[in-house]
């Protein structure tokens, strides 16, 4: 496909959060813009997959509210279907229901291990501006603590849940800096329909100021500078 330059004010490649939301935005503010994806729907790590005649939710879940992905539903007037379970986050941990919104970390790591004040000590310190080095993994991080196999299972989790890597490769500084500095556990929203719909509801036509096409993907281009 080749794209008018004259009739398009900005090209956004990725219909994922990221795309939709910067397109959504562009196009609010009054310019023509065109969303292309190599993929067959919309979302990208956040979408819908029709599987046997079932709707089925890939990639992401969870959806931080108070964030800029709720403030972008708000900019341009699209519904934002989601919906606040209560409690936000509990852990079935052992036999017991652990709801993390109440007490928190404590309450968490109080549970499973006796090194639990020490990690706290050192939630404590990054909440302060005290962060370990970068280089530095959430489970070698983790290791300096606690051995106690629940609670490095619980940080794979939540690595996994949170930030879609490993413990192993998450720099232990990044893991900190979320949880000490966003309130997690909080506020946090689910998507009531496919996901394909809410996408669909921030998408370009309602706005008539843009297009969104699928299947296409966007090329490297190499321009040589003159010397
Ligand atoms: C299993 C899993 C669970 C997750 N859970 C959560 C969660 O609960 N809460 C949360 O907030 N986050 C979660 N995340 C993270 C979240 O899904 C991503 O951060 C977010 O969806 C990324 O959006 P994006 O627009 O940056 O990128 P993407 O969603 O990856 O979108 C990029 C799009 O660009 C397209 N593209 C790339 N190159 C080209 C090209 N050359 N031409 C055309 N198109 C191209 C891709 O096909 C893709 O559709 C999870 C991620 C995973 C994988």
């Amino acid at each position: 496909m080749r794209v008018d330059a004259h009739k398009v004010d900005a090209v956004v490649i990725g219909a994922g959060a990221g795309g939709l939301c910067a397109a959504a935005r562009l196009a609010h503010g009054g310019l023509h813009t065109l969303v292309v994806d190599d993929k067959n729907r919309l979302g990208g790590r956040a979408s819908t997959e029709e599987i046997d005649g079932f709707k089925v939710n890939i990639g992401a879940i969870a959806i931080e509210f108070g964030g800029v992905f709720e403030e972008t539903f708000h900019t341009v007037g699209a519904p934002l279907d989601i919906r606040a379970p209560e409690p936000a986050s509990s852990f079935f941990i052992d036999g017991k229901v652990i709801d993390v919104g109440r007490g928190g970390w404590s309450l968490l790591l109080g549970q499973l291990t006796k090194q639990a004040s020490r990690i706290l000590e050192k939630f404590a310190d990054a909440r302060s501006g005290n962060l370990p080095d970068g280089r530095q993994s959430t489970e070698d991080w983790l290791k300096g603590y606690t051995s106690n196999a629940t609670v490095h299972a619980l940080f794979r989790n939540l690595c996994a849940a949170i930030f879609a890597c490993n413990a192993a490769e998450l720099p232990a500084r990044a893991f900190l800096t979320y949880f000490t500095s966003k309130g997690a556990f909080k506020r946090l929203g689910l998507f009531a329909r496919a996901r394909t719909g809410v996408w669909s509801s921030i998408g370009l036509p309602r706005q008539r100021a843009g297009d969104i096409r699928l299947r296409i993907p966007a090329k490297p281009m190499h321009a040589a500078t003159d010397t």
